[in-house]
């Protein structure tokens, strides 16, 4: 398990107390536990072979500080390298920096948490004494619609109405035109979902994003379904674009690997994680606290 993966670095690392620099035979094994401990956390295999390479080559050669026992010495650089794969420090915040009412659009797979996050990021913009529009577009699902509508009266926050009979166009249309004369600052789109991805959910969701022209694209993930997650977060970054991630469900077991497979792969940062299904369960993303989950 990779609670023990320090416990497991000291043990590797016995044997190097008093030598004076970490040799190529010294790191290998270490890096064996680093790369199974990371993909047990679901990062994607590539991604994890790229980044044990870069901690080798970086090790390889470190000098055995008398302060620090070895195996807490890779621990440090490992961490360091993950923290600085997720992006380091780098801002996360919403860009809403365009003439209100700013759009974002929340893309993803059924089930992945798209409905819950839009009332959850529409409670953390109201918190910011943000005025947010929630615009149920899954006119397939029109339990969907009503969900929004559910979590749009808890949270005291506007819903506008949608009919599962419109086109998700005219809805975006309209919407818009609704936000703009209503005072809003921001619309929050709910966009429909698939099983997997096929080539009319992307048309469509292309089509709302050419209308919409949202400040942001966010992929709703759910970090419970792994490595799945990083190719599904690459084909909706390949046809629209996506600008950031959230990713869902981390009060479960799930280690949450897939949001250093998704940073690595799209170049796309994740903006915030879901916590639970109450709406005030999104906490936004700091990578120092992902990575010490995965090292455990
Ligand atoms: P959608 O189909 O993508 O719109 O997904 P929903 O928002 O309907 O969410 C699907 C299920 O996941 C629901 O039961 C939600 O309560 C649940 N869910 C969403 N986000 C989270 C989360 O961060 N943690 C947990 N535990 N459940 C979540």
């Amino acid at each position: 398990m990779f609670a023990t993966l320090s416990d497991k670095l000291d043990l590797v690392f016995k044997k190097l107390r008093g030598q004076g620099v970490m040799t190529e035979d010294n790191v290998k094994d270490a890096l064996r536990e680093v790369r199974l401990a990371l993909l047990e956390a679901d990062v994607n295999f590539k991604v994890v072979k790229d980044f044990v390479e870069k901690v080798r080559s970086r090790a390889v050669g470190t000098e055995v500080l008398q302060s620090l026992a070895p195996g807490q010495q890779v621990i440090k650089i490992v961490h360091d390298e993950l923290v600085l794969l997720m992006g380091g420090s780098e801002d996360n915040s919403l860009d809403l920096a365009a003439k209100p009412p700013v759009a974002i659009m929340l893309v993803g797979l059924q089930g992945a948490g798209k409905t819950t996050s839009c009332g959850k990021l529409a409670k953390h913009l109201k918190g910011q004494r943000k005025k947010p529009l929630l615009v149920p577009a899954d006119v397939y699902r029109p339990a969907a619609i009503e969900q929004l509508k559910v979590l749009g009266r808890q949270l005291d926050i506007e819903v506008f109405n949608s009919l599962a009979t419109q086109k998700p166009l005219d809805i975006c249309r309209e919407a818009h035109r609704y936000a703009t004369l209503n005072g809003f600052d921001v619309i929050i789109f709910d966009t429909a979902g698939r099983h997997q991805i096929d080539d009319y959910l992307m048309e469509e969701l292309e089509g709302i994003r050419d209308e919409l022209a949202p400040r942001e694209i966010l992929f709703v993930a759910d970090a419970m379904t792994g490595q799945e997650a990083v190719n599904v977060a690459q084909g909706f970054n390949e046809r629209l674009g996506i600008t950031g991630v959230i990713l869902t469900k981390l009060d479960g077991d799930a280690k949450g690997g897939a949001a250093l497979s998704i940073k690595a792969v799209t170049g796309k940062p994740v903006k915030f994680v879901g916590l639970g299904e109450k709406l005030d369960a999104l906490d936004v993303f700091h990578a120092d606290r992902l990575v010490s989950r995965i090292l455990g």
